[in-house]
């Protein structure tokens, strides 16, 4: 016994001797990434490491010991380096702020200083918004934040939060979370009273808190601050269920070890930066992606048929409900594969074509050492995949005619596409969509009354705008919030879907969780923060085309809402400026003709602000219809003589009924 004793005390002298030879090897690696940084060089040298592996084998040799055992050793240790020179690499040295939600010794923050090797700076947030809105307004560099967990299942809340943002995933760091009982000072447990810690943390530890006698529960916003707690509390009784890190860092004692119900309790992190990652770097790449899908029988699974017709795994797909649009889900994906691989640009491809939002939300590595499951035997939380079976052949719906053209174009994706807002198919063969109210929304009773006309003389949309970009600053500016309440109450009552404009980026969100369509008006077709907002949201766009813009600089503002990932954006003509100047401006309807011939993207006609006259709308409308729109958008009010906005052009209930049978669409 006593032999075995010495034994294992000589075996834990070689893995002190072992770990303190890792820390100064690490110590060497981040001053070369430093060095490599600074002369521009890769972070993986391949012949110096094959010098390094025949050394070691020589070695090993030498000891007696085989050289395949000593490589394979050495192997793992150069990854590990080749992962921490990279990501210091990226930093030139210096160590990253790295904001993370709760505080020292929380399970975030050791993945923090997992993920980073120790080297950063990290800053603790009361909630998972602060956490990544400091991100996000560039008071940190990176952000790690919870996105699953193998016990609870995904962190909603981040998913949520990290949808609405302009961030990108660009790592990610898998922890065991092993839950400790952390006490003021050693304690039997039958003296505890008291168990604090974050709700989760208290359920997975259930079997065990059971069995403790007298012991009562008690939610805490989580696990550190629970620590934090038991000690300003200074009751020896009471106690929190925290990392072991926690308590070490408050100088508590652990007073159990390993006490959830299930060993296998790992959370996986994402890593948040405000760019993408260039480049998938070392290890099996992952990317995430969120799509919104068509409402309607089999949607999601030929979006899904698409990676898996080219052999990608998927290894998690997650719904959450879309704000403000009923019963509609926006699917969290993650894949095992790179961007820079064709097969996967190609299956995104084909995936834009059936979904309405293709995001990507980030290519990254996945974490070499996934809480610690290869160190201690646990289960490998990502088991590799089996190499794909070949892919079997590609119809010919599938083939895009020429991948590298713009999104937005026909040589990109031959069919046309069908936009749908609320219940109406824009774009759809053989139909012409009216969407036609007030320019302005001036009242509840007003934008009321214009939803009853639209309705009953047979439009589909109702226009109204609540944030109206005037000329002149000492003109009605519209009614703003209140006005976008006012337009979607009115067309709820008469089951039309609405359209208003929007002009900053801020409003993106909230006017996106209310409204069936946001305009981007002419005067803000090249608003470049806007149009990539408006990228991020699930909600379809009606872009006008800019006072003085081409048309290619037109589908070009389009591109930027599909390169964001919203595939559903509808033109619309609204007339240019030229030297003429007996309209309010020149309707250009060979632009429709011609945005036909090299966008699938549906275009309307606005004959309103073009005449600026309304005797001169229906004509406009007219021939607008003949040039082969998908439909107009038309200024209509109830009493144009009160009209606060754009009063010369509004049609009044009569000529719209007009236009309406000129055009062959009859009220109903
Ligand atoms: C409008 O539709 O009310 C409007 C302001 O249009 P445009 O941006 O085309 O001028
Ligand atoms: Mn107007």
């Amino acid at each position: 016994m006593k032999r075995l004793t010495r034994l294992r005390r000589d075996i834990d002298r070689a893995d002190e001797a072992l770990i303190e030879a890792l820390a100064q090897r690490m110590d060497r690696v981040r001053r070369i990434a430093r060095v490599k940084a600074a002369l521009g060089r890769a972070v993986l040298d391949p012949e110096r490491e094959r010098q390094v592996l025949a050394a070691a084998a020589q070695r090993a040799m030498a000891r007696g010991l085989t050289p395949e055992a000593a490589q394979r050793v050495l192997r793992e240790v150069m990854a590990v380096s080749r992962q921490w020179q990279a990501r210091c690499g990226t930093e030139s040295g210096a160590a990253p702020r790295v904001a993370y939600q709760g505080a020292a010794g929380a399970f975030s923050w050791i993945a923090a200083r997992t993920h980073f090797g120790g080297q950063l700076e990290p800053i603790g947030f009361a909630t998972f918004a602060e956490t990544l809105q400091a991100v996000a307004t560039g008071s940190v560099e990176h952000a790690v934040v919870p996105v699953e967990n193998t016990l609870v299942g995904s962190i909603h809340e981040v998913l949520d939060e990290l949808a609405g943002r302009d961030l990108h995933v660009v790592g990610e760091e898998v922890v065991r979370i092993e839950h400790c009982l952390v006490a003021l000072a050693p304690l039997p447990l039958e003296r505890i009273r008291l168990v604090l810690s974050h709700p989760v943390a208290l359920a997975q530890c259930s079997r065990f808190l059971r069995s403790l006698p007298g012991a009562q529960c008690r939610a805490w916003v989580d696990t550190a601050e629970a620590v934090d707690r038991v000690r300003l509390d200074g009751v020896p009784e009471h106690v929190a269920v925290a990392s072991r890190e926690a308590a070490e860092l408050r100088n508590l004692a652990v007073i159990a070890t390993d006490i959830a119900d299930h060993r296998e309790n790992f959370t996986r992190f994402w890593v948040i930066g405000r760019h993408p990652r260039q480049g998938c770097g070392e290890g099996p790449p992952c990317t995430s992606l969120l799509l919104v899908t068509d409402h309607r029988r089999g949607a999601l699974v030929e979006v899904l048929h698409t990676f898996a017709s080219r052999g990608f795994n998927l290894t998690r797909l997650e719904s959450r409900p879309i704000r403000g649009i009923p019963w509609q889900y926006a699917f969290f994906i993650d894949l095992e594969g790179d961007l820079a691989d064709p097969d996967l640009a190609a299956a995104l491809d084909e995936a834009r074509g059936h979904a309405r939002v293709v995001r990507i939300l980030g290519c990254y590595p996945r974490s070499l050492f996934p809480g610690g499951a290869s160190v201690d035997g646990g289960v490998q939380p990502h088991p590799a995949t089996p190499p794909p079976e070949p892919s079997p052949p590609r119809t010919t719906c599938q083939v895009r005619a020429n991948a590298t053209a713009p999104l937005g174009s026909l040589s990109r994706y031959p069919e046309r596409t069908v936009i749908r807002v609320g219940n109406v198919e824009v774009g759809a063969p053989g139909t012409f969509v009216v969407m036609a109210g007030p320019c302005a929304v001036e009242s509840a009773t007003q934008i009321e009354a214009a939803a009853r006309l639209v309705r009953s003389t047979g439009g589909v949309v109702l226009r109204g705008g609540a944030f109206k970009p005037r000329t002149s600053p000492y003109t009605f500016q519209g009614l703003g919030w209140e006005g976008v309440e006012a337009l979607v109450a009115a067309g709820r009552a008469y089951g039309l879907p609405v359209v208003t404009e929007v002009l900053a980026p801020e409003q993106v969100g909230r006017l996106a969780e209310q409204v069936d369509l946001l305009q981007v008006g002419a005067r803000n077709m090249q608003n470049y923060p806007l149009l990539r907002e408006l990228g991020r949201c699930c909600r379809p766009v009606l872009l006008k085309r800019g006072l003085s813009a081409t048309i290619d600089e037109w589908l070009q503002a389009a591109e930027y809402i599909l390169a964001g990932g919203n595939q559903q954006v509808i033109l619309c003509e609204r007339g240019i400026r030229t030297f003429e100047v007996a309209m309010r401006a020149t309707l250009d309807l060979g632009a429709v003709v011609v945005a036909a011939e090299r966008t699938h993207l549906p275009v309307l006609v606005d004959p309103s602000h073009a005449a600026g006259q309304r005797r001169w709308v229906p004509p406009l409308a007219r021939a607008a219809q003949a040039a082969g729109c998908a439909g107009i958008i038309v200024e209509v009010h109830p009493d144009p003589r009160q009209a606060l906005c754009d009063a010369e052009q509004a049609l009044d209930p009569e000529g719209f009924a007009v236009l309406m049978e000129s055009l062959g669409l009859r009220g109903n």
